[in-house]
């Protein structure tokens, strides 16, 4: 797997996916994602991509202001 950006190597790694709602900040800790090892860009497949999707979602009907949520724990 390649980098679309800079066609580097893209390795199985970890992030923190971060969300700017309107007056909601989400947070969700260790997404599985592809690393690329050159520039840092940061690809999730298309399963993870809807996991997000649906706790994005779930957490923006949450009234709280900052949401922090594990993603093998969601
Ligand atoms: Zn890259």
């Amino acid at each position: 797997m390649k980098c679309f950006f800079c066609k580097g190597s893209m390795v199985e790694s970890t992030t923190n996916y971060m969300a700017d709602l309107d007056g909601h900040f989400i947070i969700i800790r260790n997404v599985p994602c592809h690393k690329c090892t050159q520039c840092g860009e940061v690809t999730y497949s298309g399963t993870v991509a809807a996991r997000l999707d649906e706790l994005v979602t779930a957490l923006e009907k949450m009234m709280t202001e900052v949401a922090i949520i594990d993603y093998e724990a969601a």
